[in-house]
């Protein structure tokens, strides 16, 4: 056995295979997979074998394009069969708000290529005879659906990644992984010690095991599934073609031919966690007893849905466990707090996203960063308050609503309340209507009076449209008050401060007493966080940017550590409030002796507010007059009372994440992960215009924002006023510029202020003049809307920088 390798994959699943033969495939050929048993034996031999494109998120479902279209390509590389059946799939939707969702997908399908058609009950009884069409409004048909052979394709992953020079131990146990002083892994097995410069944690039903060996968690839980073969039924087999897939998410169920019968799965609401203790090692290639019982209302919902089923016996029933993090994602990536240690975990759907997983994380491992943004799989979209405990019911809730509509309003409950701040209980008492951010409950709005204290799910506006409206009139008009905690913030101390910042981040760095905004970028030049900075002295600064982001930023910091820089990450111990408004002024100089007058836009001072030290910033997010106020968790409730109190006779009104997510549309403020993504460049974003081109620094990014800006990119972001009914823009809807698709939506929604729907996207730079007129799919209808340029509030920034 090989006794040293660049890069070392734990577990020879369909995840751990397609890792392997990506890193090959990128130029490293010094790797090598070690497998405690044969090939597939987790998860991955007793697959269904199911691939389709389907997926909430965008970049997510591109990856499951991806591994559909490499199948192909593994064929032809190894002469291997994979078995393919590209036989298509049509998902049902039996009412509106579930054919809604499909007309949504198909319309984020346009601009991603995908040929995704929705079709009518007519048609899906020609597509899927067996079909009982009952109820049945329509549904989405994906050409590209299909289903192979599992062990087939893990084994022609394996050859060809030997045939790109990479070597597979069968029958090798991981006992131990330890770190070496230089960040290198010694891997202990039962047939001895290999030196690994990287380490890859691809080992599915044991991931969390074998996690544990490293000293770490990652957020996974197995469950248990099961699905039936039948035996063969005329229906089926006297057919000219093979049946397609049929998805019924009323029924929770997934359908496809298998041989001359039928195959069908379920996910089923009574489901089972799986070795909740922890997976055994002694568990080997073998299925969990039958436990038809806890199908039994599913298989009824199926005799109806798809009746020739009655009549056809059981052939098998295959009942075995597969993981689930608490989203359903994949967990790929660098693992926070490790060196060279990288997660392939977590893959629920090994078939349609194995692919995309093994091509991203070898690109991140070969160069650093990979070709799109990633981070609905990141592992390090999970922080360090993620526990087994959490992780639990949220896997047991995912794998409930996994044919569920999902609402972009929606706030799903299970094992909430799991992190709040000392307001919780006196925003509770004002009638605060929770969300949910990496963790942390966060308001959406206070409901008064008559108010809903439930946010409806649902894909047009919401009943929350009259609060948020009241609470954008207050801001507006008077003050409102809001918490800072959902930021995520970093000191950076020490003599070295100034240096590193210039370096990590691409704008100009503040000077004492002053604030500045810059992107974050990554090597190839890609947005990798939008900063707010601020200046408390030459030696201490606090950064400012996504909440749910911090720990990735955090490894990437650590990444580019510099020993006379000190970063560390505050986000929970430095928490507070935002006012803004007309009155935010009054307000705060109601509160302090210290002089607040002097302070001007962009300013960052350390004062006194009511008997709290705080750190006060003069700037605000929804485009006002406004302050961010900074204190510790211990002093916040009694700041809270000093400007509760003091803001009585101003009209002081709590405000919640709706309200600010419209005000900020006035300003046209981009957000994380909508405008400013890593799927961006800063040119293409307007982010540039906050680059220092002028510093006398190699900032990382720096060549690349210097070739954009020489040639700027050929999209650019803009504006537009939309023609809307009741639903507006939420992301991903496609941009008709002269009848083709030619850009899409990167988020929007209604300007109370305004009275307008609003739009922000992404466009050809070519083709935005001042008045262009576009078309935008919204809800399946084509509105029309027009480019603005001119922010709906407060035109000039007077009145914020005023
Ligand atoms: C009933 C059922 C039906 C399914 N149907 C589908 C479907 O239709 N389509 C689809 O896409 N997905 C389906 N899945 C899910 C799919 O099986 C998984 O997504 C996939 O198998 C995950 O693969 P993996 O490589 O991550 O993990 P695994 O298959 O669990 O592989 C992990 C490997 O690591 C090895 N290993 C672990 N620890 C060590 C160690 N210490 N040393 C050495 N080796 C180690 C194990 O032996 C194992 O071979 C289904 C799952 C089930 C249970």
């Amino acid at each position: 056995m090989k006794t040293t390798t660049q890069a070392l994959i734990i577990g020879g699943g369909v995840v751990g295979a397609s890792v392997l033969y990506h890193l090959t495939k990128l130029g490293w050929s010094d790797v090598m997979l070690v497998e405690r048993s044969e090939l597939t034996s987790g998860s991955t031999w007793h697959a269904a074998g199911g691939f389709h494109t389907l997926n909430g998120d965008t970049n997510m479902a591109a990856l499951q394009g991806y591994t559909i279209k490499l199948y192909r390509e593994l064929e032809e590389i190894t002469g291997m069969s994979c078995g393919l059946h590209h036989v298509g799939g049509v998902t049902l939707a039996d009412n509106q708000d579930r054919f809604d969702m499909l007309v949504a997908e198909r319309a984020k399908h346009r601009y991603m290529g995908l040929e995704t058609e929705i079709v009518g009950p007519e048609e899906i009884a020609k597509i899927a005879p067996i079909t009982n069409l009952d109820g049945i409004v329509g549904g989405l048909y994906d050409p590209l659906d299909g289903h192979l052979d599992p062990s087939g394709t893990t084994h022609a992953y394996a050859k060809a990644a030997r045939m790109g020079g990479a070597t597979i131990e069968l029958h090798t146990k991981v006992i131990e992984t330890n770190q070496r002083a230089d960040g290198t892994w010694d891997v202990v097995t039962d047939k001895g010690t290999i030196h690994a410069e990287h380490l890859v944690n691809a080992a599915g039903l044991w991931a969390r095991e074998v996690a544990a060996m490293a000293g770490t968690y990652v957020p996974l839980h197995p469950m248990e599934h099961q699905y039936i073969v039948t035996d063969d039924l005329p229906e089926i087999y006297e057919r000219d073609a093979e049946h397609p897939h049929v998805m019924d998410p009323a029924g929770e169920s997934y359908l496809r031919q298998e041989g001359r019968g039928l195959c069908i799965g379920f996910y089923e609401q009574p489901c089972e966690p799986w070795a909740v203790d922890g997976t055994s090692w002694d568990f080997g290639h073998e299925l969990l007893p039958d436990n038809l019982d806890k199908i039994a209302d599913s298989i009824d919902f199926a005799y109806n849905r798809f009746p020739v089923l009655e009549r056809a016996g059981v052939k098998s029933v295959i009942h075995g466990p597969f993981t689930f993090a608490p989203d359903g994602n994949p967990l790929v990536g660098p693992v926070p707090g490790l060196q060279n240690y990288w997660s392939a975990c977590g893959v629920m759907a090994g078939f349609s996203q194995g692919g995309g997983v093994g091509m991203m994380l070898a690109q991140w491992m070969t160069t650093g960063e990979c070709e799109r943004d990633v981070t609905a799989m990141d592992v390090g979209r999970y922080g360090k308050w993620i526990t087994p405990g959490y992780t639990r019911p949220k896997v047991i809730e995912n794998y409930q609503n996994r044919f569920s509509v999902s609402y972009p309003n929606e706030e799903l409950p299970a094992a909430r309340p799991h992190r709040t701040t000392p307001m919780y209980d006196i925003f509770s008492d004002l009638g605060a209507v929770w969300g949910h951010q990496f963790g942390l409950e966060v308001a959406n709005y206070f409901a008064q009076g008559d108010e809903p204290d439930y946010e409806a799910p649902t894909f047009r506006r919401s009943d929350a449209f009259a609060a948020t409206a009241r609470e954008v009139k207050a801001v507006r008009s008077g003050v409102g008050i809001n918490e800072v905690q959902n930021f995520g913030k970093f000191a950076i101390t020490g003599a070295g401060a100034r240096a590193w910042l210039d370096r990590i981040m691409a704008g100009r760095i503040p000077m004492p007493g002053r604030m500045s905004l810059t992107p974050m970028l990554s090597p190839k030049g890609r947005l990798w966080g939008d900063f707010t900075v601020s200046c408390l002295s030459e030696t201490e600064f606090q950064i400012t940017a996504s909440y749910g982001a911090q720990d990735i930023h955090h490894r990437w910091f650590m990444q580019n550590a510099q020993p006379d820089a000190h970063v560390e990450n505050i986000s929970d111990r430095r928490t507070g409030f935002q006012i803004a408004g007309p009155r935010s002024r009054d307000l705060l100089a109601a509160c302090t002796r210290d002089d607040v007058e002097g302070i001007k836009f962009m300013d960052v001072r350390r004062m006194t507010i009511g008997q709290v030290a705080c750190i006060v910033q003069r700037v605000s997010y929804t485009g006002d007059l406004g302050y961010e106020i900074y204190c510790d968790p211990m002093g916040q409730r009694q700041l809270w009372w000093t400007l509760w109190q003091a803001g009585q006779p101003m009209g002081i009104t709590p405000f919640g994440m709706r309200a600010m997510m419209s005000l900020r549309l006035d300003r046209f403020f981009g957000s994380w992960l909508s405008e400013f993504s890593p799927d961006y460049t800063a040119a293409e974003t307007g982010m540039d215009r906050f680059i220092s081109f002028k510093k006398n620094v190699g900032f990382i990014g720096r060549a690349a924002a210097e070739a954009d800006r020489a040639n700027p990119p050929a999209r650019m972001s803009v504006v537009f006023e939309v023609d809307a009914d009741d639903a507006d823009v939420v992301a991903y809807e496609p941009v008709f510029i002269d009848g083709k698709v030619q850009g899409f939506s990167t988020s929007g929604g209604y300007s109370h202020h305004a009275g307008k729907s609003i739009a922000l996207a992404l466009i050809p730079r070519a083709l935005a003049t001042e008045d262009l007129e576009v078309e935008i799919e919204i809800m399946g209808q084509l509105r029309k809307a027009k480019r603005i340029t001119t922010p709906l509030f407060d035109p000039d920034a007077t009145v914020m920088r005023g």
